[in-house]
């Protein structure tokens, strides 16, 4: 197999043949496909997240086909399509996965993280937590759906029933969220950098009612918005933005510091809170409803061996939606 390896944090990622493996007990092994490119790959990448492994195989968002079958895997065939999320493993026992809250697990393992992802020919993945696809959709297509809208949908849900919904940072879960909100019968007010026309237009192509830049207000109070972006600055930008007893939500694994802000802004039960990973329910509910809304990803595709060019076009903003690889 060939992958696109992180070797040292900060790096460049290399071209590297590796030998092919073997799926151990409980696990497959997935031709890939296509896989995503996510913000968070740039954030394992700079060595911002705690618990860096090196070296690793970033890449979370996969779709591909079963070529190899572990023993004790039930429920799976060879050549079924699958997609690959963030969410590896889970304990199974801690007091969160006992929970139903296995996006906390104390022992999770990530993928693209702590274990080898999908910028690669091949990877191998916990059955469990693969997410059967079928055949309908096209594999570059689907592959967004996997993190950008997965994580997406959990936002969404943690943000309430609230119909005025802000989305600060118009990216690839923005552009699926969107889809989403709309179809809800909610209103979608987008806000990207200052100045980025271009977002406002896809935004607005996508159903927003309007867009502006994140120093704007918004023409009329939110009921909740979620924040996608990285810049800590947009929580009180975003908390001064909603209602009495609205919702912010903070979607991205990573932000830079939230400067202090009056507490004036949080008064009137507004809730600020952050959503972390996601569970399988929240994928099979998620994936369940791809078809029935029609959501249609905008992909910008790049050859495996280009996963370079791809993450800094995704750190410059050079592309609308989702990069995703193919080998
Ligand atoms: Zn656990
Ligand atoms: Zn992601």
């Amino acid at each position: 197999m060939q992958a696109m390896v992180l070797k040292r944090q900060g790096a460049k990622l290399e071209w590297t043949e590796l030998p092919d493996r073997q799926p151990g007990a409980g696990e497959i092994r997935v031709k890939v496909a296509a896989c995503g490119v996510c913000r968070t790959d740039l954030h394992v990448i700079d060595g911002e997240l705690p618990g860096q492994i090196l070296p690793i195989i970033p890449g979370h968002e996969i779709v591909g086909r079963i070529d190899a079958i572990g023993p004790g895997v039930s429920g799976l065939h060879m050549g079924d399509r699958v997609g690959i999320p963030w969410l590896g493993h889970t304990c199974g026992v801690c007091p969160y996965c006992r929970a139903q809250r296995e996006n906390l697990c104390d022992a999770p393992l990530f993928t693209g993280f702590t274990r080898d992802g999908g910028f690669a020919t091949a990877t191998i993945a916990d059955a469990r937590f693969a997410f059967p696809l079928g055949e309908a959709g096209s594999d570059v297509g689907l592959a967004p759906l996997l993190c950008a809208g997965l994580i997406g949908w959990r936002s969404l849900v943690m943000a309430g029933e609230g119909k005025a919904l802000g989305l600060y940072g118009f990216g690839a879960a923005a552009h699926i969220l969107a889809q989403l909100a709309k179809w809800q019968g909610r209103e979608v007010f987008a806000f990207t950098r200052p100045g980025d026309i271009a977002h406002q237009a896809f935004a607005r192509s996508l159903g927003a009612v309007w867009a502006g830049g994140s120093d704007t207000p918004p023409p009329q109070p939110l009921d909740a918005a979620i924040i996608f972006a990285t810049d800590g600055a947009l929580v009180p930008v975003a908390l001064k933005a909603v209602r009495k007893g609205g919702r912010v939500v903070c979607a991205g694994i990573h932000m830079s510091d939230i400067p202090s802000f009056p507490y004036s802004l949080l008064w009137e039960e507004r809730q600020l809170l952050s959503v972390a990973n996601l569970t399988r329910q929240d994928g099979l509910d998620f994936l369940k409803l791809v078809p029935e809304i029609g959501i249609v990803t905008k992909t910008t595709v790049y050859p495996l061996r280009q996963a370079n060019q791809a993450l800094s076009d995704l750190r410059a903003g050079r592309f609308d939606g989702a990069a995703v690889l193919t080998p």
